[in-house]
């Protein structure tokens, strides 16, 4: 039996710790840390009471690599999840490599005071993992995550060569608040407010934050409008689709929302650097988390579903062809599962399953990868098996 360590009890670490206990077949012991102690216990609480399984908690500042290697070096695991902050994640890789510990992550570095998300600073471990025989994997939510393996697959089974892939993500459900963002407000706002960003024909272009949109129709959902953002595993799959003409990235905000978002940024509250106040510095973003609503609290009486996938067209035996592939997640069945908004859980449930592919050997090579650098295989099936189906459907080429 195998122990997992997660690091990080917000809205998706409660979902991992969840899906940890209930694979009891893989993870014979599952340990739950964060900087916030009573946040681990909240979540072990509620999963003894659901699924009477124990999760054991710690304290963790994980920014700290002496600390967060020695609780690795005690509690010798298969594999770290980490569902920290994407601020997290060079410190806990330098904990692994200390250590000899497995990692896995959902979301790219990010210097805290620049919003600037770019692989290159973890890429930069891949030697170093090499050398240590160990695998680190990155990125495996949904997306990035189950969207890159969505284009593995496209990949691998459906095209001879792919040109063209247009990501579409759509929250198409309601949580009742005025404004709140559905993951970490703080890393939500700043993926947002960037200038959008995508690939053509070998080149980044860029584009006004949330100035190109366009409808598409969600199944599960309907048609929204959905706007082009940059978002982090198109640097990945520039590189690693073979052939490919173009990648972009779209998702739906509403007008309310929009408009809130509008106005925070306005008035300076979305801004990243430090501003004195009464002679305590504050950054206004960070007091602005302080002030929305918890992802994690927005779980109970949340409806509808959201709708992600890639439209993906290339060619295959010669002809054109173009396939839509998609999950579609209920937040209140989610909520039902294992107290969680469909945000949280689509990012969880990848999360372990790719963690089950390394505790389990099935990807065991050395060094940093980026999901569909893996085989998608027994990681789609595995994330079928655990919440998240996903479907195929031809579209006119
Ligand atoms: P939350 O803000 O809800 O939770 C983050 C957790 O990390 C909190 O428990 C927080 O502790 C803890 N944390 C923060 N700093 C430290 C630290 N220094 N040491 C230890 N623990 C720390 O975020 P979410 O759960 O919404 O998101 C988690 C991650 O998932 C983020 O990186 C996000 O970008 C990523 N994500 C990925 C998606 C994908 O599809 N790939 C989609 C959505 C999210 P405390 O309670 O003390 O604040």
């Amino acid at each position: 039996m195998k122990k997992v360590v997660i690091i990080g009890a917000g809205g998706v670490g409660g979902v991992v710790a969840h899906k940890c206990a209930q694979a009891s077949d893989v993870f014979g012991e599952v340990l739950l840390a964060s900087r916030t102690k009573s946040r681990c216990d909240k979540i072990a609480a509620e999963i003894q009471q659901l699924q009477g399984k124990t999760v054991r908690t710690a304290a963790i500042d994980a920014d700290d690599v002496k600390a967060t290697a020695a609780l690795l070096e005690r509690e010798r695991p298969a594999v770290v999840i980490n569902v920290a902050l994407p601020y997290q994640d060079l410190s806990i890789m330098e904990a692994c490599l200390a250590t000899g510990t497995p990692y896995l992550d959902t979301a790219n570095y990010e210097p805290p005071d620049v919003a600037k998300f770019e692989y290159k600073w973890q890429w930069a471990y891949q030697e170093r993992f090499k050398q240590a025989g160990l695998i680190a994997v990155l990125g495996s939510g949904f997306d990035p995550g189950v969207t890159n393996m969505y284009c593995a697959h496209a990949q691998k089974h459906l095209f001879d060569t792919i040109q063209y892939v247009d990501i579409v993500d759509c929250n198409g459900g309601s949580h009742g608040k005025a404004f709140a963002t559905n993951f970490n407000p703080e890393i939500n706002i700043r993926e947002i407010t960037a200038r959008g960003r995508y690939w053509e024909k070998g080149e980044w272009k860029e584009t006004d934050p949330l100035s190109v949109s366009m409808m598409f129709d969600y199944p599960g959902v309907g048609e929204r409008k959905s706007f082009l953002l940059y978002h982090e595993e198109l640097e990945s799959l520039a590189l690693n689709l073979k052939g490919l003409e173009r990648i972009r990235f779209w998702m739906t905000f509403g007008e309310s929302y929009l408009k809130h978002l509008e106005v925070l940024g306005n008035v300076g509250m979305t801004r990243i650097d430090e501003v004195d106040y009464q002679g305590t510095p504050v950054v206004p973003i960070k007091f602005l988390k302080a002030l929305l609503p918890d992802p994690a609290s927005l779980a109970p009486g949340y409806t509808g579903k959201t709708s992600i996938g890639c439209l993906v067209s290339g060619k295959k035996d010669g002809k054109p062809r173009k396939v839509f592939v998609y999950n579609i997640c209920d937040h209140a069945a989610c909520y039902q599962e294992v107290r969680a908004q469909a945000v949280s859980y689509t990012t969880g449930v990848p999360a372990v399953s790719g963690a089950v592919m390394i505790a389990k050997g099935i990807w065991n090579q050395p060094g940093v990868w980026n999901m569909e650098q893996l085989d998608p295989d027994p990681f789609l099936a595995d994330v079928a098996a655990r919440g998240l189906p996903w479907h195929v459907e031809e579209r006119p080429a």
